[in-house]
């Protein structure tokens, strides 16, 4: 009965702040909206710089 009054703990992965893990938390595993916004914009910017990297390394060997 005791994990009702403690609920599972994560650590947000923007900031690394413990954040109760629970249904009224909407920005779970996020401590914050700002810090899910963070983590979403890193994570676009990764991937886009990855898949333009690799379109034109497919481009430059598809013509030589
Ligand atoms: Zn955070």
């Amino acid at each position: 009965m005791e994990e009702r009054k403690s609920p599972p703990q994560v650590a947000c992965p923007a900031c690394g702040k413990l954040v109760a893990w629970v249904p009224g938390n909407r920005y779970r595993p996020f401590c914050s909206e700002r810090c899910r916004q963070m983590d979403l914009g890193a994570w676009a910017a990764g991937e886009y710089r990855v898949a333009a990297v690799e379109d034109t390394d497919k481009l430059s060997d598809q013509e030589s």
